[in-house]
C-alpha cells in the first residue's frame, strides 16, 4: 500500500518535474514580440509633433505612399540569430509571427555596429523572415518549405534603432525610428506610389553595340554586379537614418528577395560608399542629376566618374533628394548609362526601379510594341479567386482595380508556379530570364579594362 503510494507520489514529481523542465522549450517556441503598442495616434497628430520640432518623424511623413502609423516602443534585441519566431502587430491588431530564414551580424566587429564617420554608415545587423506556418493563409500549391513573397519581414538593427519592411498578405509596411524612444510602423498605399522616370538608350551604332558576353552556364550562377554607391550634400546632411544606410538596407533586401530559389541569382555588391559634392537642388533634380552624373557635367561628377573607374562599379546608384518620381535612370542600361537616381524619401521603391536599369519593363499590355526581346516584361496574372497577382516588374497604375492587385515580391518566370498557374509568361513576361541574361552583360562592362 505505502509502496504503491510513494510510486504514486515520484510518479506525480517526475510529472511536475518534467513539465517545469519542458517549460523553457515551450516557451523558445513561442514567437518573441517586437515591442509593445503605444495607445494610438493618428496621422495628423504625429503632423504637428513634427511641425512642432519632433523632426525624427520626418522619415515616415515624408513617404508618398505611407497612411496609418501606429508607435511602438520596440525590443531592439529581437535582432539576433537566436530569435527563430518573431510576431509583429499589423493594421487589423491581429500579431502576426515570422519564422527566421536569414540573420546576417553586421560587417564590422561588435553585434551593434561600429560607426564610419567618413560617409555616415553604420553597418547593421539584419534579419529576415517569412510568415510562420501558423499565421498563414498561404496560398494553396507553395510548398512549406518555400520563401513566402506575399508576408515576410526584414529588420535592420543599428545600435538601440531599427528600421525594417514587412509585407503582410501583399500590404507592405514600414518600420523607422522616430525618437523619444519609439519606433513607428506605417502602413502604406502603394496606388500612392509616385510614378516612374525612366529613360531610353539613344540608338547604338551597329559596329558600337554591346559586345555579346558569353552567357554563363545554367541559371544557377550568381552574378555579382559592383555598385559604387554616391550621396549628394542634400542626402548627406540626414541623420537617423543615414541616407548610406537606408541605400544598403535598400540592396541588402534585394539581394535577400532574389535568392530564394525561383532561379535568379542575382547579387549587388557595394565596392565603395562615397560622400560627392554634386548638385542636388529644387532647381537640379531629378533628370539633371542623372544628366549630371552621366555626363560628368561638373568637377563633383568627374570625381565620381574616375572613382567608378578605379572601382570597375558596373552600376552608380546615386541617393538625391530632389526627385519627384520613383526614380531616375534608364532602361535596359548601357555602360555608359548604368547610373540610378535613387529617391530617399521612397526608398521602397528601389526594388522595382533597380529592375528597370537591369532591363525590366512594366507589364505588356494588348497592342503594346514588342520589343526585343518580348518577355522583359512585369507580369500580372489572370484573376483567381477574385484577385490578380502582380510581379516587382509591374507598376500600380496598371491596375484597373486598385483593391484588386496584390505584389508577390518576386519576379515572374513561366518555369514557377503560384497557386497552381505559372506565374509568368514565355512570350510576354520572363522577367527572371530578362535578368539573368542582362545580368551577365552588367556584370562584364569592365570586363578586359
Ligand atoms: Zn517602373
Amino acid at each position: 500500500m505505502r509502496g504503491s503510494t510513494l510510486q504514486h507520489i515520484s510518479r506525480v514529481v517526475v510529472v511536475l518535474l518534467s513539465s517545469v523542465l519542458s517549460l523553457p522549450i515551450a516557451l523558445a517556441q513561442d514567437a518573441v514580440r517586437l515591442g509593445e503598442l503605444e495607445s494610438p495616434v493618428d496621422r495628423q497628430a504625429l503632423k504637428a509633433q513634427e511641425t512642432a520640432g519632433r523632426d525624427r518623424l520626418k522619415i515616415l511623413l515624408e513617404n508618398p505612399v505611407g497612411t496609418d502609423i501606429q508607435l511602438l516602443r520596440v525590443n531592439p534585441d529581437v535582432v539576433n540569430e537566436a530569435t527563430d519566431k518573431l510576431s509583429v502587430p499589423v493594421a487589423d491588431g491581429r500579431w502576426v509571427s515570422f519564422q527566421l530564414r536569414n540573420y546576417t551580424a553586421p560587417t564590422s566587429p561588435g553585434n551593434k555596429g561600429v560607426e564610419n564617420a567618413a560617409v555616415k554608415h553604420i553597418p547593421a545587423a539584419y534579419w529576415f523572415g517569412d510568415i510562420s506556418p501558423d499565421d498563414k493563409g498561404r496560398a494553396p500549391a507553395v510548398p512549406q518549405s518555400a520563401f513566402d513573397t506575399t508576408s515576410f519581414i526584414f529588420l535592420a538593427r543599428r545600435g538601440e534603432s531599427l528600421r525594417g519592411q514587412m509585407v503582410v498578405n501583399g500590404r507592405l509596411y514600414l518600420l523607422e525610428d522616430v525618437g523619444n524612444g519609439q519606433h513607428g510602423l506605417m502602413a502604406t498605399n502603394t496606388a500612392l506610389e509616385l510614378p516612374c522616370e525612366v529613360l531610353e538608350n539613344e540608338p547604338e551604332a551597329q559596329q558600337n553595340a554591346a559586345k555579346k558576353v558569353p552567357v554563363k552556364s545554367g541559371t544557377e550562377a550568381i552574378h555579382n554586379i559592383s555598385v559604387l554607391l554616391v550621396t549628394t550634400p542634400a542626402t548627406n546632411q540626414m541623420i537617423n537614418p543615414y541616407a548610406m544606410d537606408i541605400m544598403t538596407d535598400e540592396i541588402e533586401l534585394y539581394n535577400r528577395l532574389n535568392n530564394q530559389g525561383q532561379g535568379l541569382s542575382l547579387n549587388l555588391i557595394v565596392v565603395h560608399k562615397f560622400v560627392s559634392g554634386a548638385k542636388d537642388s529644387v532647381f537640379n533634380g531629378g533628370k539633371k542629376i542623372l544628366s549630371d552624373f552621366r555626363n560628368s557635367e561638373t568637377e563633383a561628377t568627374k570625381k565620381v566618374s574616375e572613382l567608378r573607374d578605379k572601382h570597375r562599379a558596373d552600376v552608380v546608384i546615386v541617393g538625391a533628394r530632389n526627385v519627384s518620381s520613383k526614380e531616375v535612370t534608364y532602361q535596359g542600361a548601357r555602360k555608359n548609362t548604368a547610373f540610378f537616381v535613387f529617391n530617399i524619401t521612397t526608398p521602397q521603391s528601389f526594388l522595382h526601379g533597380i529592375g528597370h536599369l537591369l532591363g525590366v519593363r512594366h507589364v505588356w499590355k494588348d497592342g503594346d510594341l514588342d520589343f526585343d526581346p518580348s518577355y522583359q516584361h512585369g507580369y500580372l496574372t489572370p484573376v483567381y479567386e477574385g484577385k490578380r497577382y502582380a510581379s516587382i516588374g509591374f507598376d500600380p497604375k496598371d491596375c484597373t482595380d486598385a483593391n484588386n492587385c496584390q505584389y508577390l515580391y518576386r519576379y515572374s518566370t513561366p518555369k514557377e508556379n503560384y497557386m497552381y498557374w505559372p506565374f509568368g509568361d514565355a512570350v510576354h513576361g520572363d522577367e527572371i530570364r530578362r535578368l539573368n541574361e542582362r545580368a551577365v552583360e552588367v556584370e562584364n562592362f569592365y570586363e578586359g579594362l
